[in-house]
């Protein structure tokens, strides 16, 4: 027993450094809502003492690599974890992680601008502090010894084996880390050929309207937009005033039942754009996207994007496919959509499908509504919130700031309406918004993670407008605004709209069909 005080009593600085990296971020995190959180806690333990072998066998110079190799290592990863806790309650989880390698030095300013706090920055200089102290101290601990090379063997093996191990590689946090990115890395490579195989392909897909009517069909994608916040859906802050209008001449349908498949865009845009749904998640990459599917039925395609889409990503290699890309812009505001979009109406072609993406309520919320979209003041007017009375000023404002980006959206709406009626086409307009928002409006969180996912994060505006000679020409679509839908399946209601005929095609999942 004395042996073994004195030993530990030599160790006791290599012991607490592993400790920190490994167990105490675990245990800052054992209440968060993920439902594995104290799975993962207690899966640390075993994870650590195995690595504690491992460094035990170290000696010398090689110890202190892995001490400083280790360190860095962990550092990103746990840096990430902390923050992403204070800031939602949750672990991050591996779908969060691929967000974050997805993530543009602009976005990045966008994140910290709304969500930075001083509870954030402390708890990560302490972590950063406790470990850089520890490490420092365990590897100043020098011995002259060295390793042999059998000792080393093993401690390689251990450390290699137990962090390849399911349970560890899925719930160690920093494996799981850098296990996403190197899944990431792949996707990225499959992404570059992406369009050069996909480009050429032809499938067998026709329109049934009729050929002599010119045609404008526009589907605008939002962004963060949680339906709750919408007077339309009886929201008491007066978000809606153009939609308002419109849908006082019932020249609107608004559905009230429709939710996103998950909360972040590209995970939504691989279901929407594709096949692919809970059902058959990986279909994205093997059949075709509704944008060659429509291309190839005869419409020349459009995809306008506001989104700064300067990372690869799936969707953004299926909006490449349209006949015409314009984007990413660094315009600032999604009015400068609405020129784009009047160029491509005069565009002397027939038949049109105009794809266009918003930046919609996205965060940072100020970033998304100019000066006189300023409308909403916690100080003046009442917030929506359950939770209001425990909210602080900046909470009030993020409120107020997100409230302004939804009635921004509004204006778009209808900037966007006014072009599609003034190319007196048949046409019609689908706007929609990829996932949903929380912003306080139960509990105190902003955002939308997967890892702590409640219904304000899936609940989303759907919005149909068709013109009159839309109607004439296609009289039979079953409208049901109160029919649940997830728009995973979007792709057969587009089909509708489209009156496309393809052998993948399911009505029976389209929120226009007869046969749902
Ligand atoms: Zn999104």
């Amino acid at each position: 027993m004395k042996k073994f005080v004195s030993q530990f009593k030599k160790e006791k600085n290599l012991f607490f450094y592993l400790f920190v990296s490994i167990v105490l971020i675990p245990i800052f995190t054992y209440e968060a809502s993920n439902a594995d959180a104290h799975y993962r806690t207690h899966l640390s333990i075993p994870y650590f003492f195995s690595l504690f072998f491992c460094f035990y066998l170290l000696k010398g110079t090689s110890r202190k690599i892995a001490i400083w190799g280790y360190w860095f290592f962990t550092l990103v990863p746990n840096i990430v974890i902390i923050s992403f806790f204070v800031m939602s309650g949750t672990i991050m989880l591996s779908t969060g992680f691929r967000v974050i390698f997805a993530t543009d030095v602009k976005e990045v300013n966008d994140f910290l601008s709304q969500f930075l706090s001083v509870k954030l920055l402390s708890a990560s200089i302490v972590y950063l502090s406790l470990s850089l102290w520890f490490a420092i101290k365990a590897s100043s601990q020098l011995e002259k010894a060295l390793t042999s090379k059998f000792k080393l063997l093993i401690a390689v093996c251990v450390f290699l084996a137990i962090s390849l191990f399911y349970p560890f590689r899925h719930m160690i946090t920093t494996i799981d880390f850098y296990k996403s990115f190197y899944n990431y890395c792949k996707e990225l490579k499959e992404f570059a050929t992406f369009y050069e195989s996909r480009k050429n392909i032809k499938y067998g897909v026709t329109s049934e309207l009729n050929d002599s009517i010119q045609k404008t069909f526009v589907i605008v994608i939002g962004e963060s937009a949680n339906r709750n916040h919408y007077s339309l859906s009886g929201y008491l802050r007066c978000t809606n005033p153009k939609l308002q209008e419109i849908e006082n001449k019932q020249e609107l349908l608004v559905y009230n039942n429709v939710i996103s498949p998950f909360t972040y865009t590209t995970a939504v845009f691989k279901e929407v754009l594709t096949f692919a749904n809970y059902e058959n998640p990986t279909l994205y990459t093997k059949d075709a996207s509704i944008v060659e599917l429509i291309k190839n039925a005869g419409y020349k395609t459009y995809w306008i994007s506001m989104q700064a889409d300067n990372v690869p990503s799936f969707y953004r290699n299926i909006a490449m496919l349209s006949d015409v890309y314009i984007g990413p812009t660094s315009e600032k505001w999604d009015e400068n959509a609405i020129p784009l979009l009047r160029d491509v109406t005069k565009d002397d072609v027939d038949n049109k499908v105009i794809f266009i993406h918003l930046r919609g309520s996205h965060f940072a919320y100020s970033n998304k509504s100019p000066t006189e979209y300023k409308i909403f003041d916690f100080k003046k007017d009442t917030i929506i919130s359950l939770v209001k009375d425990k909210l602080n000023e900046k909470e009030k404002k993020t409120i107020d700031e997100y409230d302004n980006s939804i009635r921004y959206t509004d204006f778009i709406f209808n900037s966007i309406l006014k072009e599609i009626k003034e190319s007196n086409t048949s046409s019609c307009l689908l706007f929609f918004s990829d996932h949903g928002e929380e912003v306080y409006d139960f509990r105190n969180i902003n955002g939308h993670f997967m890892s702590n996912v409640y219904p304000y994060q899936c609940k989303i505006p759907f919005i149909l407008w068709r013109s009159g000679k839309y109607e004439e020409e296609m009289p039979e679509l079953l409208i049901d605004t109160s029919r649940p839908y997830s728009i995973e399946n979007v792709i057969y209601s587009l089909f509708t709209l489209n009156a496309l005929r393809y052998e993948e095609d399911d009505q029976t999942k389209s929120i226009f069909s007869f046969q749902y």
